[in-house]
């Protein structure tokens, strides 16, 4: 058994372990996927005092910053069930989709969370080509440029509005009637000249050259009729989905999206077990952010180990 074990190897899963390995506790971190979202993503520029950085990259530097302290690393597993303690400073258990299970006094889960995908032609084929999911990160590469964002709820608007003070000219794609935004964000947005909103609007397909997106196919749901939009990029902007499904019977308390509830101490409501990163309530998905958070989520899990004796 561990001390601490840490359930997701992204940025917040990372920063946890090198916490708690550096207070001296024995760590384990087991993950499906080391390095996380970062995998899949190709250039980053808000990792401040890092410029420029490409995903691969920065999940080798997690890897090699983990490797640097006796945290026992085990990739490719898959947690399906989590049994917290019975007793304060007691041992929670997670269990694994290969039946293994391994125990800890303390948990810290940073399971991350996934974009929703539109499922339409062309989306897979130009990731990281002309369709993005995360106007924080990808914004400023389409300056000047035409884009799409798919999404009318608060998240969709709230992208739109970002990316009209950056973009050349953004179209806002709703499936229903109407936008699904607070009001004070729909009218901002209709403040801007630069954008147009289409509603009851079906996305059909994500158009390219081969290389990049070119532009965008969409259904009137009234008319019935296909049109074509040109642009550079398309921002999908519906839905991010925490992978928490597995805590789900834990006893865990996740919030009405599914994300586990925090305090500011990245504790959760059961003793022992501590949460961090875009699995979690905190406010904007952002690796900086994540790897704070998980910084902070060990800090409590460290003082939550030296005030509770195993019983
Ligand atoms: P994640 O990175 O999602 O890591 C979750 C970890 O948990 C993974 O190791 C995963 O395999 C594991 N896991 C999940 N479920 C289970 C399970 N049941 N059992 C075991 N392990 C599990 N942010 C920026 O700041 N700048 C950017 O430029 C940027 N660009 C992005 C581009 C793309 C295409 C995407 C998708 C995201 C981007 N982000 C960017 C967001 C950033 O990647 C996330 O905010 C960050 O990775 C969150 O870290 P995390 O550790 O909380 O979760």
């Amino acid at each position: 058994p561990f001390e601490v074990l840490v359930v997701g190897g992204g940025p917040a899963g990372a920063s946890a372990a090198i916490y708690t390995a550096r207070k001296g506790f024995s760590t384990g971190i087991a993950a499906e996927r080391m390095g996380g979202q970062v995998q899949d993503t190709m250039g980053i520029e808000n990792f401040i005092s890092v410029p420029y950085t490409e995903g691969p990259k920065l999940a080798a530097a997690l890897d090699a910053h983990i490797q640097e302290y006796a945290i026992d690393t085990m990739p490719l597993l898959r947690a399906e069930k989590l049994i917290p303690a019975k007793e304060l400073g007691g041992y929670s258990e997670v269990v694994f989709s290969n039946g293994a299970s391994l125990k800890a006094r303390s948990v810290i889960l940073t399971t991350g969370a996934r974009w929703r995908n539109l499922g339409v032609p062309g989306e897979e084929q130009y990731k990281t080509k002309g369709v993005a999911y995360c106007p924080h990160c990808d914004g400023p590469l389409f300056k000047g440029k035409r884009v799409a964002v798919i999404g009318g709820g608060n998240s969709g608007v709230e992208a739109a509005i970002d990316l009209a003070n950056i973009v050349g000219h953004v179209t806002l794609i709703e499936f229903d009637a109407k936008l699904r935004a607070d009001q004070v964000l729909v009218d901002k947005l209709r403040s801007f000249r630069n954008v147009d909103i289409f509603t009851s609007a079906q996305t059909t397909e994500v158009t390219g050259d081969g290389e990049k997106v070119n532009g965008l196919k969409y259904k009137d749901r009234d008319s019935g009729e296909e049109r074509h939009v040109e642009l550079e990029g398309v921002f999908v902007q519906i839905g991010l989905v925490p992978n928490t499904e597995w805590l789900k019977d834990s006893g865990l308390a996740l919030s009405p999206r599914g994300e586990i509830e925090i305090d500011v101490k990245g504790a959760t409501n059961l003793p022992g077990v501590f949460a961090a990163g875009d699995a979690t309530t905190v406010p904007y998905k952002q690796i900086i952010i994540a790897m704070g958070e998980g910084s902070k989520a060990a800090l409590s899990a460290f003082d939550y180990l030296i005030r509770n004796e195993a019983p």
